[in-house]
C-alpha cells in the first residue's frame, strides 16, 4: 500500500494505473476511521481493481470552526487500518489542497435547502469543492459515499452529472454499533454517559418509521419526536425531517410518496449527530 501526500505524485500514481487498463475506486473520508468507512472499503473490492482512500479533514465544510479544531485526528492508526485491504492512500496537506482562499461558490438549489444545507450554511459547498477535486485528482471510474450522509450524496450525485465527471457513484448502507448507534468519527468524542445518550437519535427514527408505517401523521410524528427530545436530558434536537429522497424536500403527508428519508440531527454536549433511515411505503399509502 503506498501512502501518498503529494497531489502531483497522486496524479501519476492512478495515471499509470489507468494507462495499464485497471478500474480506480476512490473512497473519500475525514479519517479517524471506523467499520463504516471500513465496509465502503470492502464494497469497493468488489467492483474496481485499484483502491484509493483519500484521508483529508476539509476545512472548507466546517461551518464552525471549533468543531473543525476538535474533530479527531488519528493518520497512524488509519493507515494501520488500511494497510493491507487498499492499493493507496491519499492524504494531502491543506495548503496543497487549499494553496489560495476559494473564491467558487456552487448553488445546488432545493436540495441543500433543508436540513444539512440549513443548519451548517457553507458546508455543502465545502463538501463540493473538495469532492470535485478529489475527482479531477484521481479521476475516479467509481466512488463510494455512504448512506449515513443522505443528503451529502444527493449533492454529489448532482455535481457528478452537472459537472460531466462521469463517474460511478455507489451509495453504501449505514454501519451501526450492535445497540443501533450510527457509526461515526465524532462517536469518539462521547464520553460513556453521552453514549448511551446519543442513542436517542436512532431510537427516534425507528420509533418514527414505527408510526408512520402505522398511519400516524407526519404532524403527529414531528411533535412527538420533539416532545421526546425535550424531556430528555443532555442532548439537543437540531432537526427532525421527513423528506422526498431525490429532492431532500420536506414531507408533510406521505400520501402518494413510495419511500422517504427521516433525517435527524442534533447535539450531547457540544457533539454533532446526524442519522438516518429510509422508509418504503406500501400501495396503502397512495
Ligand atoms: P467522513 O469521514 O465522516 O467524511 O465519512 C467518509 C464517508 O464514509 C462518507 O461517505 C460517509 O457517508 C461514510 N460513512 C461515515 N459513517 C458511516 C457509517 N456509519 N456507515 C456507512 N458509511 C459511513
Amino acid at each position: 500500500m503506498e501512502i501518498i501526500p503529494d497531489i502531483a505524485s497522486a496524479r501519476t500514481w492512478t495515471q499509470k494505473k489507468r494507462n495499464s487498463g485497471k478500474t480506480i475506486g476512490l473512497v473519500p473520508t475525514m479519517g479517524a476511521l471506523h467499520q463504516g468507512h471500513l465496509e465502503l472499503v470492502k464494497s469497493a473490492h468488489e467492483k474496481a481493481d485499484v483502491i484509493i482512500v483519500s484521508i483529508f479533514v476539509n476545512p472548507a465544510q466546517f461551518n464552525n470552526k471549533t468543531d473543525f479544531k476538535n474533530y479527531p485526528k488519528s493518520l497512524e492508526s488509519d493507515i494501520e487500518k488500511l494497510s493491507g485491504i487498499c492499493d493507496m492512500v491519499f492524504s494531502p496537506e491543506t495548503d496543497k489542497m487549499y494553496p489560495e482562499d476559494s473564491k467558487l461558490t456552487m448553488d445546488f438549489g432545493e436540495i441543500t435547502a433543508h436540513m444539512e444545507g440549513k443548519y451548517r450554511p457553507g458546508h455543502f459547498n465545502g463538501v463540493a469543492l473538495v469532492v470535485s477535486k478529489l475527482f479531477n485528482i484521481i479521476k475516479p471510474d467509481f466512488a463510494w459515499f455512504g448512506q449515513k450522509d443522505f443528503q451529502q450524496f444527493a449533492l454529489i450525485d448532482r455535481l457528478n452529472n452537472e459537472l460531466a465527471f462521469g463517474i460511478e457513484l455507489i451509495r453504501a448502507p449505514i454501519v451501526r454499533e450492535r445497540d443501533g448507534l450510527a457509526m461515526s468519527s465524532r462517536n469518539r468524542r462521547l464520553n460513556d454517559s453521552q453514549r448511551n445518550t446519543a442513542l436517542l437519535f436512532y431510537r427516534a427514527l425507528q420509533e418514527a418509521s414505527e408510526k408512520l408505517l402505522k398511519g400516524t401523521s407526519v404532524k403527529i410524528v414531528k411533535k412527538d419526536i420533539a416532545e421526546s427530545f425535550r424531556k430528555a436530558r443532555d442532548i439537543r434536537l437540531e432537526y427532525f425531517e421527513i423528506a422526498d429522497t431525490e429532492l431532500l424536500k420536506p414531507i408533510s403527508d406521505l400520501k402518494g410518496y413510495r419511500e422517504a428519508v427521516l433525517c435527524i440531527a442534533g447535539y450531547v454536549g457540544d457533539i454533532r449527530l446526524i442519522d438516518n433511515t429510509l422508509l418504503t411505503l406500501d400501495q396503502n399509502s397512495e
